[in-house]
């Protein structure tokens, strides 16, 4: 699912293509995905808005548009946003396909399977598409007013943006204690605690910080502590540098794949050697609340 850094990633990449464009129509094959109401109303209501600017909150994509309207979208399990243009694919056009990139010169999207289930497709007014790419279908998209964004049951639980100012070692030393017994990579992952950290960042970031997942926050020492809010900025810093992480479906607006997945210190790299100089910890899996969780051996030692 993608996090922080990717949907960032995202975000940036519209408002560098598309604010200002206006949404001239709207086309779904699977028309769910809009969860505030009949799509038809949905289409409705969005044609002829002019796409302002986009904003992240939390793992949410925020768009607003004019006259007062903001599109969420939250990607979920295996959803990316992509802009390009794109044509309905005829009879004898490549098998599996149902939209074709115009562009056959771009590579990435043409042979990347990720990139190929569009599910939702806004026109815009210079010809370009912006797409939502979905293997399984699980992306969540709503329509509401600006004005009630932070309201909103979708935002308003969110706890704080780990990248803001404002988000010192107080506050997110606060935000854990409010689960203090739980397994610090639950509490991490809680988006109601810290927004936007998922199972790939609190792996690399207890990695990073030598605490063990299961360890809870009310035994963690304050030098730990530092260490986890040091690493969480540091991690998710240098994950938005490299575009995202793309070990799974995630792949930003030109269907290109990020680069965080090659510098993986701990995640999916299950009986493999540590990474950490001079340990010589292997990579272990177990399951933490339903979520698999990797660690090393020995430098995260359960305490
Ligand atoms: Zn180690």
């Amino acid at each position: 699912m993608p996090e922080l850094p990717e949907v960032t990633t995202t975000v940036s990449g519209i408002n560098k293509v598309a604010k200002g464009l206006i949404i001239e129509d709207v086309w779904s094959d699977w028309p769910k995905l809009v969860r505030s109401g009949k799509f038809s109303d949905f289409k409705k209501d969005i044609k002829g808005r002019k796409i302002l600017n986009a904003e992240r909150r939390a793992k949410n994509i925020l768009i607003n548009l004019s006259e007062g309207k903001t599109l969420l979208i939250h990607m979920k399990m295996t959803g990316h946003v992509m802009y390009g243009k794109y044509r309905e694919a005829k009879k004898d056009d490549k098998p599996g396909w149902r939209w074709l990139p115009v562009d056959e010169d771009h590579k990435h999207p043409l042979n990347d399977p990720y990139n190929r289930f569009l599910h939702l497709i806004f026109f815009l007014s210079n010809g370009h598409q912006l797409v939502l790419a979905d293997t399984r279908k699980f992306a969540k998209v709503l329509l509401f007013d600006t004005d009630k964004t932070k309201t909103h049951p979708d935002l308003y639980l969110l706890g704080p943006e780990p990248l803001d100012k404002s988000h010192t070692l107080k506050v997110f030393k606060e935000r854990l204690d409010k689960k203090a017994h739980w397994p610090i990579k639950q509490a991490l992952m809680n988006q109601e605690l810290i927004a936007g950290i998922g199972n790939i960042y609190s792996d690399e970031i207890l990695w990073d910080s030598g605490i063990h997942p299961i360890q809870k926050f009310s035994e963690i020492n304050e030098d730990k502590i530092k260490k986890m809010y040091t690493a969480t900025q540091k991690i998710l810093e240098k994950s938005i540098r490299l575009g995202g992480d793309s070990t799974s479906d995630y792949r930003n607006i030109h269907g290109e794949r990020g680069g965080f997945q090659n510098v993986h210190m701990v995640y999916r790299r299950t009986g493999e050697p540590c990474r950490k100089k001079s340990c010589r910890g292997t990579t272990t899996r177990i399951i933490v609340a339903t979520r698999s969780a990797h660690f090393c051996s020995e430098h995260q030692k359960l305490r």
